[in-house]
């Protein structure tokens, strides 16, 4: 009996004096390493948030900011799967993001989409739809005539060469 009080209480013991160690240097690692990558923020590096990787910040075309940072390398994959988990403002309001981010550092084309016709997009290094610009989505232009930058469908493709 009163070996197995003993054993419980060994059990329940709250820490191992040993993991209490372990636990201290991990949490020291932890805070020393959040200190690196602030101190890196201010030498201008900065991390994408999906391949970890650093880059220097003062290219504005390699990290792509939405709140989240995106290297380029990054977007096609993670575009189509972070669109599908926002909402319809916040994916608009990324999508226009993204589509200027694009056109005006990797050379992106806005390219209307024509029913009917895929046009040749295997050269794309990355492709995406876009709300129009110029009909803000709606597919019309002010006299209610069909929006001649998009063919009236309100969407267009931003469109990376290769
Ligand atoms: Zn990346
Ligand atoms: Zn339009």
């Amino acid at each position: 009996m009163q070996q197995e009080l003993g054993n419980e209480i060994s059990h329940v013991a709250p820490h191992d004096p040993a993991e209490n160690a372990l636990f201290e240097t991990l949490s020291r690692i932890e805070h020393d390493l959040n200190d690196v990558i602030g101190a890196l923020v201010l030498l201008g590096v900065k991390r994408c948030s999906q391949c970890k990787q650093f880059f220097r910040s003062a290219d504005p075309g390699v990290l792509f900011d939405c709140g989240q940072l995106v290297c380029y390398t990054c977007v096609p994959v993670w575009w189509p799967s972070q669109s599908m988990r926002l909402g319809v403002a916040d994916r608009e309001r990324t999508e226009g993001k993204l589509a200027s981010w694009l056109r005006k550092y990797h050379r992106a084309e806005v390219v209307k989409m024509t029913p009917g016709n895929l046009t040749d997009t295997t050269d794309a290094e990355f492709q995406m739809v876009a709300k129009c610009l110029e009909c803000a989505g709606s597919g019309k232009l002010m006299e209610g005539e069909r929006c001649r930058f998009c063919n009236g469908l309100g969407t267009v493709r931003i469109i990376v060469p290769r």
